[in-house]
């Protein structure tokens, strides 16, 4: 199985998440806060200095001569964006392109955006190969873990599954 972004993502957002989501369990597009992400990130992906580039199964938002740039609607899980974030670096890295990162918060009720900015050095990488592992131990379980009612669980795509 091949890690993803997304996948990263949900692990430290909540890992029955990760688990359906990796194992191809898909409610994705019943979910309008699902779509509303899309669009964003559609929209930010049509400005004209925007590069949006895929490499093997993962797909980055912007790439300029400085920065891998992450784009998300709300930074309510910022812990999980940022790790998202720091695997691009490393895949980056894997293929000789060294970039710091940034986050780019673009909120829905206004055009205001917010900058959070990380880096990739010798302790994440150590931990995030650690972290891979445990997601690669997590996703390869038979079964997912229990749901666990919590914030944000309403707006997950997989809430009707979990609890409904
Ligand atoms: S609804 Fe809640 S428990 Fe179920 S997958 Fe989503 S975040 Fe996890």
């Amino acid at each position: 199985m091949n890690i993803t972004g997304t996948i990263v993502n949900y692990y430290f957002h909540c890992q029955r998440q990760c688990w359906l989501f990796a194992n191809r369990i898909n409610m994705e597009d019943n979910s309008e806060d699902v779509r509303i992400g899309k669009v964003l990130h559609e929209l930010k992906a049509e400005g004209k200095n925007n590069t949006e580039i895929a490499i093997d199964n993962i797909k980055i938002d912007k790439l300029d001569d400085i920065y891998l740039v992450e784009i998300k609607k709300s930074d309510t899980d910022l812990r999980a964006v940022e790790w998202q974030t720091l695997f691009y670096l490393e895949k980056l890295k894997e293929k000789g392109i060294k970039r710091k990162g940034k986050i780019e918060i673009i909120e829905k009720k206004n055009s205001s955006k917010k900058m959070h900015y990380i880096d990739l050095n010798e302790d994440k990488e150590k931990e995030l190969q650690k972290i891979l592992l445990e997601i690669e131990n997590l996703i390869n379980k038979e079964r997912p873990p229990e749901a666990i009612l919590k914030r944000g669980c309403k707006k997950c795509a997989y809430y009707e599954y979990c609890f409904l």
